[in-house]
């Protein structure tokens, strides 16, 4: 019998990636309209198509090559007569990167530099450990070569995909340490990644970034007044998600500091927190921040 400890504990850990990857790993053709150059398949996660009149940009490839394959073959689909397909990653876990060898050869893989570290260090590890969650992500995951990218960058690349340009920026560490975003110019869509999300909450994954430098991250966005946002793991919206992203972290670290100073444990700032939270937005589907207040509690002050 587990005790409502232990069962808490085992809900935090199905944080986004857990609980949306067992109701659909596999990613269908139809795509959404975000703005005039960016259409997305909402899955596991949201995947980003940019399609300019020469050049189409795919963000994140589905977990494994077969969803990798769907992805491509949506793109080719969109922009039948582009001759180029550049894809990036928002960042190196499994379900946004791991789908790069069903992408057809001649596709320029571009990811910063601080990802393309994490993805050599820990790359394997995580997709061994999605591998072992079920028998489909083993299926989907086996035999897949991470190959090295043709293009890194430290802080920005800009790819001119002929009447749209994607900025590919990486600001610092939040859910990763080399959490990617792009910019998508005229449009001004934000492709977030986990960085900036909808009413879902904050994770931080293994040794990614702190809270503070998540914040510091958001303030470099605010910068490019986005007036669409397309996150990974949740509903697309307007700009606006990217101050209520900030509200809502600020919000939580504020707090858990001051718990902290008063000397509770993060276990019991963890659950108060999280009821502080369901009571603020009943309609989130889970206000669990344990695992970000842990986060809190670990900063270096
Ligand atoms: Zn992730």
């Amino acid at each position: 019998m587990k005790s409502l400890t232990q069962l808490l504990a085992l809900a935090a850990l199905l944080t986004a990636h857990g609980l949306a990857q067992m109701s659909h790993s596999i990613l269908g053709e139809e795509t959404t309209k975000i703005s005039e150059h960016v259409w997305a398949i909402m899955g596991f996660p949201n995947i980003a198509i940019v399609v300019g009149s020469r050049a189409t940009l795919v963000v994140d490839t589905g977990m494994g090559a077969k969803n990798g394959a769907t992805v491509a073959r949506v793109a080719a689909k969109l922009a039948p007569n582009n001759s180029r397909l550049y894809l990036t990653t928002t960042h190196f876990h499994p379900e946004h990167a791991a789908g790069e060898p069903g992408f057809p050869a001649g596709t320029i893989l571009i990811r910063d530099e601080v990802q393309q570290q994490e993805m050599e260090k820990h790359g394997q590890e995580m997709i061994d450990m999605f591998s072992a969650r079920s028998a489909e992500n083993k299926a989907l995951l086996a035999g897949g070569v991470l190959r090295a990218p043709d293009v890194t960058f430290t802080q920005e690349a800009d790819v001119d995909l002929g009447g749209v340009t994607a900025r590919l920026l990486w600001y610092g560490g939040a859910h990763t340490k080399g959490d990617e975003l792009t910019f998508v110019e005229p449009d001004r869509t934000l492709v977030s990644g986990d960085v900036v999300q909808n009413k879902t909450m904050p994770n931080i994954f293994g040794d990614g970034g702190t809270p503070a430098t998540w914040l510091a991250v958001l303030d470099k966005i605010e910068g490019l007044n986005a007036a669409h946002v397309l996150p990974d793991h949740s509903a697309p919206g307007d700009g606006s998600m990217v101050a209520a992203e900030r509200e809502l972290i600020s919000g939580i670290r504020t707090r858990a500091l001051a718990l902290k100073q008063q000397g509770v444990s993060a276990e019991d700032a963890g659950k108060t927190i999280s009821s502080e939270l369901k009571t603020q937005h009943p309609d989130w589907p889970n206000t669990n921040a344990s695992g970000f207040v842990k986060s809190v509690y670990a900063e270096p002050q």
